[in-house]
């Protein structure tokens, strides 16, 4: 679907939420290992320094380099930002069935199976799609959604700044938007 942006944006991507439905039913298919990458995360500077304050974790504890690079035609491997880590699969927040950060969880934590790509709803599998939701919960999720797209947004654009920093030298580079690590 798409929501046309501006006055009632909001409302009737929240209306389009009520339409297809969902309440999450804590099944974790989201969180544990399961096939192919479905519960890999990508997190934000900003978002991995946020869990690192409630955990008491490190941010190199919390997140890894995105497992996905690419390769320039001068052989320069580039991996764009981070996501958490997992162990034996599972996010390493998932315990005991539930979520150890859950007040601090990523947006893509906080908006998923939804997820907007411009002003269209995409959704994802999940169990939870179908079930009622209520309107204060919709509009709280479509406030979300709009959140995640605009931090996504701004987190593109640092990286497109600061990609000419990258060396120009042989070698692995992680960019995001707050500066280039050699990996
Ligand atoms: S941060 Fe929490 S909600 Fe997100 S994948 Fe990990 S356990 Fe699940």
């Amino acid at each position: 679907m798409t929501c046309k942006e501006g006055d009632g944006f909001i409302e009737a991507l929240a209306a389009r939420i009520r339409d297809i439905g969902f309440s999450c039913t804590r099944c974790g298919e989201c969180c544990r290992a399961g096939p192919g990458d479905g519960n890999l995360v990508m997190v934000s500077p900003s978002e991995v320094c946020r869990i690192a304050r409630f955990s008491g974790k490190s941010p190199k504890d919390i997140a890894e380099p995105y497992p996905e690079s690419v390769i320039l035609p001068d052989h320069r491997e580039v991996t764009f930002g981070r996501a958490l880590r997992r162990v034996c699969g599972d996010c390493l927040f998932y315990t005991r069935s539930s979520c150890e950060v859950y007040p601090a969880r990523p947006a893509i934590c906080r908006t998923y199976p939804f997820m907007l790509e411009g002003n269209n709803l995409r959704v994802f599998p999940c169990k939870g799609i179908g079930l009622p939701i209520s309107l204060q919960d919709s509009l709280a999720l479509a406030r979300d959604l709009v959140v995640r797209r605009e931090e996504e947004d701004k987190e593109v654009e640092g990286v497109r700044q600061l990609f000419p920093a990258i060396p120009t030298v042989p070698g692995r580079f992680l960019i995001d938007s707050e500066g280039v690590t050699r990996l």
